[in-house]
């Protein structure tokens, strides 16, 4: 791995992301000094209590002056703002590099490209990591431990700078893969984006249900809908700001999904099991690769784990 280590780390948006890259790096000793600026200044305050930046900043230019590593970890829709602000201010230090965590890539790399000058790195990024929670508080140093984190550099990115990137992510824990903003986009959208928006979909179904039916929803959620609505917690803006700026490729996966879904309404409706237990089998063979390849384990979830910590807690949606 080269050298992973940065002088000053800004943090741009300090909540479960920010503060988990925080946390991770400075457990690897990869910050001489970590910094940070959010939208409140609840936020900033807390991130300085609890020890996640030396500095907090009111405003994002005042955080980025002066690092040498920039990330945005803000909604996605705010990336391009954020840049332009930064970059006005006359904030962006020459050959620092400039990174996010967005869950969607292509919008990001169009509109914060325009406002990043020459001499300055931009590499997007998405750490395939996280969980429900929001905020400061949420952010834990193992996050990123045996997880992806996809970069998706231009070709005209420097060669030194993605490997520098590259090696600080590997530090955090995780493993990194490269590829373009687009091919990211898809298979995001359908190991991610979509699965959220079924998941925010059926907890609704549900809920306009449990106010005929007297709580049962909830009384028997263990039944598998309880799952979905963990996964239904998850922010509303950055899943909001998702879905606005991952439109094509989670509208063409959701196309799909309907069509399967409708093949399965079929086998129901004229009895045709065999086609159910094909179906069904071939589904229980992808999750075992999942356990195969060390992305999740075997043991029987209760939904017991996330009461002993974060440290067990059932880890990424995202
Ligand atoms: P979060 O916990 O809600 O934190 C978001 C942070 O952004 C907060 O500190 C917030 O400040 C700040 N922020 C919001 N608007 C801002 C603005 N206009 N200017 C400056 N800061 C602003 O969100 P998160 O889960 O860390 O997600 C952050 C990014 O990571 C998103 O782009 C998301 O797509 C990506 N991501 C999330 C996950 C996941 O599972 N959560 C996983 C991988 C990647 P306040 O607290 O003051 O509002």
């Amino acid at each position: 791995m080269s050298n992973a280590r940065f002088e000053r780390i800004a943090l741009i948006g300090i909540g479960l992301i920010g503060s988990s890259i925080a946390h991770a790096a400075r457990r690897a000793g990869l910050a001489g000094q970590i910094v940070g600026s959010a939208r409140t200044a609840a936020t900033v305050r807390t991130a300085l209590d609890l020890g996640i930046v030396d500095e907090g900043y009111a405003t994002a230019p005042e955080a980025a002056r002066g690092a040498d590593l920039i990330i945005l970890c803000t909604p996605v829709g705010i990336c391009g703002a954020v840049a332009k602000e930064i970059n006005e201010a006359g904030a962006f230090a020459q050959g620092a590099i400039l990174t996010d965590v967005g869950s969607v890539k292509s919008a990001i790399v169009d509109d914060v490209t325009p406002h990043v000058p020459d001499g300055v790195h931009f590499i997007a990024g998405h750490p395939i990591a996280g969980t429900e929670q929001s905020g400061p508080e949420a952010g834990f140093a193992e996050l990123f431990e045996n997880r992806w984190c996809i970069l998706t550099p231009t070709q005209d990115c420097d060669a030194d700078a993605v490997a520098k990137l590259k090696a600080f992510w590997e530090h955090l824990g995780s493993h990194v893969e490269i590829m373009t903003p687009r091919h990211h986009d898809r298979v995001l959208a359908i190991t991610s984006h979509v699965p959220h928006l079924i998941a925010f979909n059926i907890v609704n179904t549900a809920g306009h249900l449990e106010r005929v039916n007297d709580q049962e929803v909830i009384k028997f959620s263990a039944g598998g809908f309880r799952d979905f609505t963990r996964i239904a917690a998850s922010d509303p803006t950055m899943w909001r700001d998702v879905f606005l700026n991952n439109k094509e490729a989670v509208l063409e996966m959701l196309g799909r999904f309907t069509e399967d879904l409708t093949a399965l309404q079929r086998a129901i409706r004229y009895d045709e099991g065999d086609t159910l237990h094909r179906l069904f089998s071939d589904a229980r063979t992808l999750r075992q690769g999942i356990i195969e390849a060390g992305q999740d384990t075997d043991a029987p979830d209760f939904g017991r784990q996330a009461a002993a910590g974060p440290e067990k807690a059932e880890p990424p949606e995202d």
